[in-house]
């Protein structure tokens, strides 16, 4: 089994793979994954697998484990017949859905910049994503955070990835922003998504989730509402314009 394709490229929409096996719940399990399964507030992808007479169309893909490994699990239909273990198919990605994904969490990264505050949720939609802040009092002005907001957008700042072991960033603790989701360890290397360059450089956090490649393809933002969530937190809405 390789290495998650969205992790090498977010852009990918299409790839081949041999189906390696079947899980518990009915899932299809592949050698090279394509699909982003849920986890860290990012919904699963959808799409489709299509081989030499046949197809499946994929409601959402979630994490399961094969040969004691994480992977993506490709969830059908109910009832919808599996490709055979051993099977070439090709992955195809329901793009639309995955960019919107992308988008906004690529703005959920830069509104943590905005409001510099302990993240302590969040959950990305193709509609509307949230983050729950460590916030006693509400922002004085919710319209200069929006514009704070887009003109980070607006300065085109390119969205990179490092990789660190698990000593590198367990000796830099305050990498982690978000308390209630902790960054992926165990396969001894977290990765870093860097939003601007060096030079230039406004957020740095652990990952590994999909994101833009640049902040300008996220495009105009919407702030919703601001909520009171419990006596120490707010959680803030994000609406992508278009
Ligand atoms: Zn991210």
């Amino acid at each position: 089994m390789s290495e998650a394709l969205y992790l090498q490229d977010a852009y990918l929409t299409e790839a081949p793979a041999t189906v390696i096996g079947h899980s518990d719940q009915g899932g299809v399990i592949v050698d090279t994954p394509l699909f982003y399964a849920t986890g860290g507030g990012q919904p699963g992808d959808q799409g489709r697998l299509s081989w030499q007479g046949g197809e499946m169309a994929v409601q959402t893909t979630v994490k399961g484990s094969f040969e004691g490994a994480i992977t993506s699990v490709m969830v059908p239909d109910d009832g919808a017949s599996l490709p055979a273990i051993g099977t070439e198919v090709t992955q195809h990605l329901n793009w639309d859905l995955r960019l919107r994904h992308m988008r906004m969490h690529s703005a959920l990264h830069l509104l943590s910049v905005i409001v510099p505050l302990p993240v302590t949720g969040g959950q990305i939609g193709a509609e509307k994503s949230r983050l729950d802040f460590a916030m006693e009092q509400p922002p004085e002005d919710k319209q200069a955070l929006e514009q704070a907001l887009n003109a980070l957008i607006a300065r085109d700042l390119t969205v990179s990835e490092q990789w660190i072991t698990d000593e590198e960033l367990a000796a830099n603790p305050g990498l982690v922003k978000t308390m209630s989701v902790q960054p992926p360890k165990g396969a001894g290397r977290v990765r870093l998504v860097r939003m601007g360059t060096d030079v230039e450089q406004v957020d740095l956090q652990p990952c590994g989730g999909t994101h833009v490649k640049s902040s300008a393809e996220i495009g105009k933002i919407r702030i919703g509402k601001i909520e009171k969530k419990g006596r120490l937190n707010r959680r803030v809405a994000l609406h992508l314009i278009d």
